[in-house]
């Protein structure tokens, strides 16, 4: 539309001007039209495309500052210059707070009203240049959450079809492991285990990809029930102790025996638990100190997990969330899923979770629940 037209409208209510105004453009290769009144000015602008609008401020039919925006009704895209013959500077700041791009006393100096025009031109340019970037930028963006919607629904399709066969092959391990299909010697119970292994880290990444997918979709749903949260701690932390055992770390746990009860998704803030807990052990040196500390009062409970291991950074703390982030230097075994399904479930149950910590001193996974929220 903009490199077709070169089109500007002169609203001034002397004659004169218009001769004077039109000669000067139109030398310049500017299409004129000239109006004598405000009201004019609004018809003109309604039937044809104009560019710039030169409005002389001392208009007596209209209020110029009232014209500008029914200018801009009519074409959006108008760049309005302000002209005036008293020097009133602020009636010439409040055009341009209406939406002038300029103005220029009077008696006009031409040269300097070319220049005033030049520029209002490639604002204009600009302004339409910044206008297509952005449809383009809408139109790649709308492209990509289609296909990232296309991708997320063939990777949760493809988990699910992978998520029982692995799981068949891990039991029939655990049969041949077990002495059920005969006698098995110790190499082959070595290399069996090893497949046991991998089949299970298969199987917690597809079941981790799967669950951020519900999640993803919002088909994740809660089932809430009242949890007591001295058994239930104690039991999620139990599950832990043969890992601690292994890393000779030492687990403490502070939590008032009447700490009273919660209403969530217990198998979910078990998941969650388990997965922070894990985590501190898993990311944490041989002899360790582990230490968890549940609060509560009637509003919430806050749960900390403390740990004495390698630490992150600020930046670190933030990125942790992401998913696939992995940002220890010492790599454990993992997905890089477990914090980003985490965080959703700590959100899904309407409460907050945030990782304190200092590189080489250790972390603290801290979340915070509500007491009393049912569905
Ligand atoms: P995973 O442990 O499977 O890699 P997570 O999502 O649970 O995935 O954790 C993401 C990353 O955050 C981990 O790879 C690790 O770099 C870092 N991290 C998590 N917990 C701790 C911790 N307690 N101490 C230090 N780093 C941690």
């Amino acid at each position: 539309m903009f490199e077709d037209n070169k089109n500007i409208l002169v609203v001034d209510a002397d004659k004169k001007s218009h001769e004077v105004i039109s000669r000067v453009l139109k030398e310049k290769g500017y299409r004129v039209d000239c109006v004598e009144s405000g009201t004019e000015a609004v018809k003109m602008a309604r039937k044809l495309f104009f560019n710039v609008a030169l409005i002389d401020m001392s208009l007596t039919d209209v209020d110029s500052l009232e014209l500008i925006d029914q200018i801009h009704i009519a074409n959006l895209d108008i760049m309005p210059i302000m002209t005036t013959t008293n020097s009133s500077v602020e009636e010439s700041v409040k055009a341009m707070a209406k939406g002038a791009v300029s103005y220029i006393q009077k008696p006009l100096n031409m040269d300097q009203l070319l220049i005033v025009i030049e520029r209002a031109f490639e604002q204009q340019r600009l302004s339409f240049e910044n206008k297509r970037l952005l449809q383009e930028l809408w139109q790649a963006n709308r492209k990509l959450e289609a296909l990232d919607e296309r991708k997320s629904a063939f990777v949760a399709t493809v988990s699910h079809e992978f998520k029982n066969p692995l799981f068949a092959v891990k039991e029939f391990l655990s049969f041949f492991l077990e002495g059920h299909l005969g006698e098995i010697t110790d190499k082959q119970k070595d290399v069996l285990n090893r497949c046991h292994r991998t089949m299970e880290r298969l199987l917690r990444l597809v079941m981790d990809i799967l669950d951020l997918s519900k999640i993803e979709s919002g088909k994740m749903e809660l089932k809430r029930t009242e949890i007591q949260i001295y058994d239930f701690v104690n039991d999620v932390l139990k599950i832990q102790e043969h890992l601690i055992r292994e890393k000779k770390q030492k687990m403490t746990i502070n939590m008032s025996k009447d700490i009273g009860s919660f209403w969530a998704d217990e198998d979910k803030i078990n998941q969650l638990m388990a997965n922070i807990a894990s985590n501190a052990i898993k990311y944490s040196p041989d002899k360790a100190e582990i230490t968890v500390n549940v609060i509560g009062n009637d509003k919430e409970i806050r749960f900390e997990i403390k740990d004495t291991g390698e630490g992150l950074t600020s930046e670190e703390c933030e990125l942790v969330f992401d998913k696939f982030e992995r940002v220890t230097v010492n790599k454990q075994e993992g997905t890089g899923l477990g914090l980003p399904i985490a965080k959703d479930i700590v959100e899904l149950h309407k409460g907050k979770i945030w990782v304190e910590s200092e590189k080489g001193k250790g972390s603290t996974f801290i979340f915070v629940l509500p007491r009393d929220l049912r569905d």
